[in-house]
């Protein structure tokens, strides 16, 4: 008898476990979170089809996302509006927000404009189809927000996070989606077009940044083969990195050594958090760039499970970006404090003092931490 078929039940079932717990280790997805191809996938997914009898030629159409636009944001913007275009749509890109530098590069014809803008408030007195992409809330479209509710334009909201808002005409969601540039891909393709290399860049740029490079945890098969699609339709992966990852200023590069020296370490080294005061961000000429890449290197450490930034803003606000690992759930966490976003990676921007937000979110994030010991 071999020594397998000697073991009893329970070791047995130790063994099994163990393999699991191995195969884990090296990578392999558990269980039940396998989920389908990215071209099973677009038969399913939001309603696309719902889309069609809006898109009649000649119509003009206005596209915005969130403040301080992202890779997601502005990559989700241009793909689509290439498409309605292409469909004989008259098209304007409109955010509150002027285009970060870090995504210039992805606009080189000036496209995207602000509600500022002469040519962008003529297209949105024109507008008869307003699309919001990635926005989350309606509070996230800043200066955009009254024009929104009150634009007689047909509303349309294409979205990874789960909004709540109940202005929408038109709804197409989806949380499991891993960046709405994802969706807009699925969209176009589900509808019957080829996307153009310009497009195939914006979707590219939406899905790294969104998945900080295929590390976040809604990255799984279907993630990797829709870039494999994208570099076949011409994206030039090596390039598209330099230009989102490797522009940085110096003032950037010193905020972020400002903000790994004073980091903080509680809860058993599982929490792990830095507050910037106007001072220290001035003090190094630091601007208002993206500063996510500042929390996710505090995720880096061994053994943590969340980490926060607090960030002096002007007008006594305080802003606050949350991380966190596995089933820790800081999108609850910002809800608490009128903030939102995904389980692994949300948002606030609290109406505070820093020191005040500081002792405040630091206080729930502690709480939830000793819950899950
Ligand atoms: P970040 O910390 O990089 O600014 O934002 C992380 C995620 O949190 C964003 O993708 C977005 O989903 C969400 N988020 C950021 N700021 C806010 C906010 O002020 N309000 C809400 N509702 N969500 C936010
Ligand atoms: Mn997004």
């Amino acid at each position: 008898m071999s020594a397998v078929v000697r073991r009893s039940k329970t070791a047995k079932r130790r063994v099994l476990k163990k393999a699991k717990r191995r195969a884990r280790r090296a990578g392999a997805a558990p269980r039940g979170r396998r989920r389908k191809p990215l071209a099973a996938a677009a038969g399913g997914g939001p309603r696309w089809k719902l889309l069609l009898p809006h898109l009649r030629r000649g119509r003009q159409a206005v596209i915005s996302t969130h403040v301080n636009p992202d890779g997601d944001g502005l990559g989700s913007q241009l793909a689509l509006a290439a498409y309605l275009k292409q469909r004989g749509l008259r098209v304007a890109i409109v955010n509150s927000d002027p285009v970060p530098r870090a995504y210039g590069f992805m606009d080189p014809r000036g496209e995207i404009l602000t509600c500022r803008d002469p040519a962008a408030r003529r297209a949105m007195d024109a507008c008869k189809l307003l699309f919001a992409l990635d926005n989350g809330t309606l509070s996230r479209m800043g200066d955009l927000e009254g024009w929104i509710r009150e634009t007689p334009a047909f509303k349309i909201c294409i979205d990874h996070h789960a909004s709540q808002d109940d202005i929408w005409d038109l709804r197409l969601i989806d949380e499991g989606a891993c960046s709405t540039g994802t969706l807009i891909y699925q969209m176009i393709r589900t509808l019957g077009a080829r996307l153009n290399p310009a497009q195939a860049l914006a979707i590219y740029v939406a899905l790294i940044t969104d998945t900080g490079y295929f590390r976040f945890s809604r990255t799984d098969a279907s993630t990797y083969r829709l870039a494999a699609d994208l570099l076949d339709a011409g994206v030039d992966p090596i390039w598209v990195y330099h230009e989102v990852y490797e522009r940085n200023s110096l003032a950037y590069l010193r905020l972020l050594g400002t903000a790994l020296s004073n980091v903080n370490i509680e809860c058993g080294g599982r929490l792990g958090w830095v507050s910037l005061s106007r001072q220290q961000i001035d003090e190094v000429d630091g601007g208002e760039e993206d500063t996510s890449e500042i929390v996710n290197s505090l995720l880096t450490l061994d053994g943590i499970r969340m980490a926060l930034l607090l960030k002096e803003m002007p007008a006594q606000k305080t802003k606050v970006s949350l991380r966190s690992k596995g089933e820790i759930d800081v999108n609850v966490l910002a809800g608490r404090f009128g903030g939102g976003g995904h389980r692994n990676a949300a948002g606030i921007l609290l109406a505070e003092p820093l020191e005040r937000g500081v002792e405040r979110v630091l206080e729930q994030a502690r709480r939830l931490l000793a819950a899950e010991s």
